[in-house]
């Protein structure tokens, strides 16, 4: 029997898997995209559902992540502004917040540095007279609201528009399948995956590992062993109460430990999240812990006294996702939250990973990987430039 061949054989639906097959169709390759269960239904439907900058990055240091992030905010608002809308973020600043109201507006004013200064990184403070606009918000001890714009999205259905937007330029989704394995010949890679209880191969110029925390599984089925880097899952919860905040997105620091949370509109009813709790499971069974959710339970009691009485029984739903981070004995919010790209030989790699990353770095992170796999691969006539294709949102 023939086997298909193809330029790109992408792992994994979730948004780098996404982005990469919409890069490569882009840029003229044939691409075959391999999803076990369904579009993002790993970590691309379990984040904050953010495309932002990360303000928090600068207290870290991590500039080129920063204007990176932005500069791809910028791009999702004019590309999917059916999908990304820019929202007002709250900072409240309390007797006792331990980011001053000095030190949230020179991170802002970083923060529209690396943005360029466009609109949408003006920033400012909400004047007394307007705080009961704020959801009750807990006004007792507040010196002062900081106002600034990010951007929402609701990350499954990106991953959907993405993965359409890439069919639409020619390139093809075998799902539900599963990669079993891959061996590596001279110039390329023989993939084996299973479909509807049949095995089939199929063979590729470049493999690309695009199965979030389950790459290193999918790294450690090639044949003969590729590298795989060392790296650490964090899981982070969200809840969804009963309640609405629509003025915005507030973001907090937890009364427990004084880390960022955030707490959003999400479909006329509110979102809280994250938390960062080592992982060591199997990623299939990541699910929040009752800890976890007593967590985030305790900040909306904390910043929004109409909530005071809410318990685990008034969750209307909950979910948990794993962050990929490089591994180190650090706590997990001070770690790099870059990408890792893993190539199995450099130059002309045959399988390149693709560890951690952003949801607001999909498309740049799919651009270093046509990069990085672009000696591999022959040369074809350009499709589109995805900086320039309009992502709808799926039917
Ligand atoms: C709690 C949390 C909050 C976050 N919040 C934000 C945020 O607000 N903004 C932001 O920019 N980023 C955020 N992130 C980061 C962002 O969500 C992730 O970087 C991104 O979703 C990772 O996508 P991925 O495609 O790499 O992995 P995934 O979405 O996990 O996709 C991997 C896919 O591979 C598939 N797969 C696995 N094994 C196989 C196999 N053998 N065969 C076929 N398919 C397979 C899985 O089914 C899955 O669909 C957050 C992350 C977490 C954990």
């Amino acid at each position: 029997m023939q086997i298909k061949q193809y330029d790109v054989v992408v792992v994994g639906g979730g948004i780098h898997g996404a982005g990469v097959l919409q890069a490569a169709a882009a840029a003229g390759y044939s691409a075959l995209l391999i999803e076990r269960a369904g579009l993002a239904s790993g970590t691309s439907s379990r984040s904050s559902k953010l495309i932002h900058g990360g303000l928090r990055y600068l207290e870290s240091g991590q500039f080129a992540l920063v204007r990176e992030s932005l500069r791809e905010r910028a791009i999702h608002l004019r590309i999917a502004a059916e999908l990304v809308e820019l929202k007002p973020f709250f900072i409240p600043v309390y007797r006792d917040t331990r980011r001053r109201p000095w030190q949230l507006k020179v991170g802002l004013w970083m923060y529209a540095l690396l943005g360029g200064f466009d609109a949408s990184t003006r920033f400012g403070t909400v004047a007394r007279s307007e705080w009961s606009s704020l959801d009750g918000l807990k006004t007792q001890g507040l010196e002062a609201v900081i106002r600034y714009y990010d951007a929402q999205t609701d990350d499954a259905l990106l991953t959907r528009a993405v993965v359409q937007s890439a069919l639409s330029l020619g390139a093809e989704l075998a799902m539900p399948a599963s990669f079993t394995g891959a061996t590596l010949t001279e110039d390329g890679v023989t993939v084996v995956y299973n479909q509807g209880g049949s095995t089939v191969e199929t063979s590729a110029r470049v493999l690309v590992n695009a199965a979030g925390p389950w790459a290193p599984h999918v790294g450690g089925a090639v044949e003969p062993p590729i590298p795989i880097p060392d790296v650490d899952l964090v899981q982070g919860a969200h809840i969804v109460l009963p309640f609405s905040v629509t003025a915005g997105i507030y973001y907090v620091e937890s009364p427990t430990d004084g880390r960022a949370v955030f707490v959003m509109p999400w479909h006329g009813a509110t979102l809280i999240g994250t938390t960062e709790t080592p992982y060591r499971g199997e990623p299939d069974k990541v699910h929040p812990l009752p800890a976890e959710e007593e967590y985030l339970l305790a900040v909306a009691r904390h910043y929004f006294p109409a909530f005071k009485h809410l318990t685990r029984e008034d969750i209307t739903q909950r979910f948990a996702g794993l962050r990929v981070l490089p591994a180190a004995t650090q706590a997990a919010f001070d770690r790099s939250r870059e990408t890792i790209f893993s190539a199995d030989r450099e130059p002309k790699p045959r399988v390149l990973g693709i560890y951690g990353g952003k949801l607001t770095g999909w498309r740049a992170a799919a651009a270093h990987v046509l990069e990085r796999i672009s000696t591999s691969l022959p040369t074809r006539p350009r499709r589109a430039a995805t900086d320039q294709l309009i992502l709808r949102r799926p039917v």
